[in-house]
C-alpha cells in the first residue's frame, strides 16, 4: 500500500522544526496539510482504503488523532470514539497509565463506546515510541474489543514504536517514515 505520488507531497507539506517541544526532538508540523484540502482527502483516502471492511469502528487519539480519524470513520460509515488525555472526559470510563521519558501519562475513554468483539482501528497522526498507542490498545482489549489495525500518517524510524506494538497482532499502516 505504498503510495509514492502521496509521500512526495507529504514530504513536501509537513514541516521538521528542530529542536521543538525540546533539544533534540525533530518536530513534525502536520498542520500545512490543512491548508490544502485536495491534499487532506487524499490522506484520508489511503487511510480508509487500509481499514476499509476490516473494522467496525475508529479509536483516535488526543488530538492530532482526531484530526484524520473521524474523517477516515465518516468515509468508512463506522463509529469514531475519542481517547483523550486524563481528566478530561465525564463517568464512566476506563483509564490506561503509559510510561514516558520522565514521568508517566494516563488516557481514558468513554465505557460502552465500542462494543465487545467489535474489530477496531486505534489511529493517530505519529508513532514515534509506541507508548501512546499501546495504552490505546490496552484500553481498547480492556473492553473486550479487537484490535485489528493501527495507522498513523508518520512512523518515526529507529524509534521502537512498530516492535512494542507487535504484542497486538495486527497489521500497522504508516504513509511515510522519517
Ligand atoms: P509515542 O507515544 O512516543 O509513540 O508518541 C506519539 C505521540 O506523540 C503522538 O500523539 C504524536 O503526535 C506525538 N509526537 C511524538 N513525537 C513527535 C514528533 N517528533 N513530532 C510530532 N509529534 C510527535
Amino acid at each position: 500500500m505504498i503510495n509514492p505520488d502521496l509521500i512526495r507531497k507529504l514530504e513536501d507539506t509537513i514541516q521538521n522544526v528542530p529542536d521543538f517541544p525540546k533539544p533534540g526532538i525533530q518536530f513534525k508540523d502536520i498542520t500545512p496539510i490543512f491548508l490544502d484540502p485536495k491534499l487532506y482527502e487524499e490522506v484520508i483516502q489511503d487511510l480508509a482504503n487500509f481499514s476499509r471492511g476490516k473494522i467496525d469502528a475508529v479509536c483516535g487519539i488526543e488530538s492530532r488523532g482526531y484530526l484524520f480519524g473521524i474523517a477516515i470513520a465518516v468515509a468508512l460509515e463506522v463509529p469514531f470514539v475519542l481517547i483523550r488525555k486524563k481528566g478530561k472526559l465525564p463517568p464512566p470510563f476506563i483509564a490506561e497509565k503509559y510510561e514516558l521519558e520522565y514521568g508517566s501519562e494516563e488516557i481514558e475513554m468513554r465505557t460502552g463506546q465500542i462494543k465487545p468483539g467489535q474489530r477496531i482501528l486505534v489511529h493517530d497522526d505519529l508513532l514515534a515510541t509506541g507508548g501512546t498507542t499501546e495504552a490505546a490498545a490496552k484500553l481498547v482489549q480492556k473492553q473486550g474489543a479487537i484490535v485489528s489495525q493501527f495507522s498513523f500518517l508518520i512512523g518515526l524510524k529507529g524509534m521502537d514504536g512498530e516492535e512494542r506494538l507487535k504484542q497486538f497482532n495486527a497489521p500497522v499502516h504508516k504513509i511515510l517514515e522519517y
